[in-house]
């Protein structure tokens, strides 16, 4: 995949980047080992006027990296500045609470004194130069979700971003680069997914984390593995988003649309599968399909549009080739299936809902990225869980119940890395966020997200 600017409402290249040769890379690694030596004794409180600096740049870019994101991969201007200003809030998230999640740990000394010790503790100590792959959906927000306590905990980054958002990934190493951060803290390497593996390999390199497709995430893992280095892995997600008689119709009718079309379509944690209860199923669909139906298509600069071009010519395919083989094999589109006729340029594809799926069919199994809903219809509790277990992933779930009883039971039996009841999944800096079975492992955010990076050390003391 070439390195390229190439604008997903009209298909138009804009810019093309070269890739980073070998000599270049190596200066890279050096500068970004060589930094990691200072930088993890530095003091939290200066990582965070360094990281609240590079908070309050963003802040002061928003409107103009918006654009460049909406500009490289397709999503409307008002959900870029969104996600600029969730950036903003994240590192300033962070910057305030670095100190106290990673304070020294002080288990009761009850506990440990038949191990001899007059006193133990656990320091979490940096790891050293993390390595970032990570894909052009949320071009700032999943960088910066690693960055920021990658940062803070003393890390160094080097960023492997998606070749079709190299000004995004641009930006992003020069905002921490203006902020203040030493040089080598924060490096954006313009370079394709083949060189991922030496750079994996190197042993200046401490971990890796990965968000993207499952096939990435596979092969990172399998070399880390090799390698025996640590990382987190944020794959794909096909959530359920389940609705129970007890629920809001119309509330949960809006936010399934929302949840379904956010980032037009194309977001991990997008609703993706919609389990409704019989008792309310022709309801909730009838209108579902409505509102999807009335969406606006179009432009993503423009303020009316809702739902804009996929990112690439290859998600397009790889969507509708979904969608035909679902009907192929009887399931109905309700609305959508296909291109907008009057958008004959760039890469957009009409919201749609298909009822009457089956469990032959790909879509049962695979990730819908983009703006496409099944939805199913179940008798009981019983039923909804197994179909929402009923899939490779378990990233999050949504579950619309104000029953108790059915909370409970959600809460308990959902594989999944979250359950939402009565709203969308979305993810905040202060939630654990991440997935289990082939949605990948580790958490994001929170504290947890910033100890995935640490040496957890025991410090004993005879
Ligand atoms: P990819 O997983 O291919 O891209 C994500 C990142 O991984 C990019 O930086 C990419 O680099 C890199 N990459 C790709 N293959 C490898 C590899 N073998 N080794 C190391 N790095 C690699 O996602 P796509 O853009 O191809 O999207 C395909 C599907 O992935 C989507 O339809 C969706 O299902 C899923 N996806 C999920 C995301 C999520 O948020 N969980 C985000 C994006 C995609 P390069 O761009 O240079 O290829």
């Amino acid at each position: 995949m070439p390195i390229a600017t190439v604008n997903p409402a009209n298909g138009e290249t804009l810019r093309t980047f070269e890739e980073l040769g070998a000599e270049e890379i190596e200066q890279r690694l050096a500068a970004a080992a060589s930094a990691f030596r200072d930088y993890r004794t530095t003091d939290l409180s200066e990582r965070a006027r360094l990281l609240n600096r590079a908070a309050d740049l963003l802040e002061e870019d928003q409107e103009s990296i918006a654009r460049t994101m909406t500009t490289e991969m397709g999503k409307p201007l008002a959900a870029a500045r969104a996600e600029a200003a969730k950036c903003v809030k994240a590192m300033r998230w962070y910057a305030a609470h670095a100190a106290e999640l990673l304070a020294d740990e002080h288990p009761p000394q009850t506990e440990v004194a038949d191990s001899g010790a007059a006193l133990a503790r656990v320091r979490y100590r940096p790891l050293g130069v993390v390595l970032a792959v990570m894909p052009w959906n949320f071009p700032l927000w999943q960088v910066v979700r690693f960055a920021a306590p990658a940062l803070m905990a003393g890390n160094t980054g080097l960023l492997k971003h998606a070749s079709n958002v190299p000004q995004t990934a641009l930006y992003l190493g020069d905002l921490f680069r203006r902020a203040g951060f030493p040089e080598g803290c924060f490096q954006t390497l313009l370079v394709g997914s083949r060189a991922v593996e030496g750079i994996l390999r190197d042993p200046r390199v401490a971990a890796a984390t990965l968000t993207g497709s499952e096939p990435a995430g596979r092969s990172v893992a399998a070399i880390a593995g090799d390698e025996v280095k640590k990382t987190v892995l944020e794959l794909g997600g096909s959530d359920p988003f389940v609705v129970m008689p007890s629920a809001d119709l119309e509330r949960a009718v809006r936010t399934a649309v929302t949840a379904r079309v956010q980032n037009n379509g194309q977001s991990c944690i997008a609703a993706k599968r919609f389990i409704v209860h019989a008792d309310v199923h022709d309801a909730f669909v009838e209108r579902f399909t409505a509102r999807m139906a009335g969406l606006t298509v179009g432009d993503p600069m423009a303020d009316t549009t809702d739902v804009g071009p996929l990112a690439s010519e290859q998600g397009r395919a790889d969507l509708e080739e979904l969608v035909d083989d679902a009907v192929r094999r009887g399931a109905t589109a309700l609305c959508g299936g296909q291109r907008p006729k009057d958008l004959p340029q760039g890469w957009f594809y009409e919201p749609t809902v298909l009822t009457g799926i089956t469990p032959d069919m790909r879509i049962h199994r695979e990730e819908a990225f983009g703006p496409v809903a099944t939805v199913y219809r179940v008798g009981d509790v019983e039923e909804a869980v197994e179909l929402a277990n009923d899939t490779p992933f378990g990233l999050s779930s949504n579950v619309w119940t104000t029953d108790a009883a059915e909370q409970e039971r959600f809460a308990r039996d959902i594989e999944a890395g979250g359950v939402f009841f009565n709203g969308m999944t979305a993810s905040h800096p202060a939630l654990p966020f991440g997935g289990v079975k082939r949605s990948g492992y580790g958490r994001e955010l929170s504290g947890h997200g910033i100890k995935e990076f640490c040496n957890v050390t025991t410090v004993w003391h005879g």
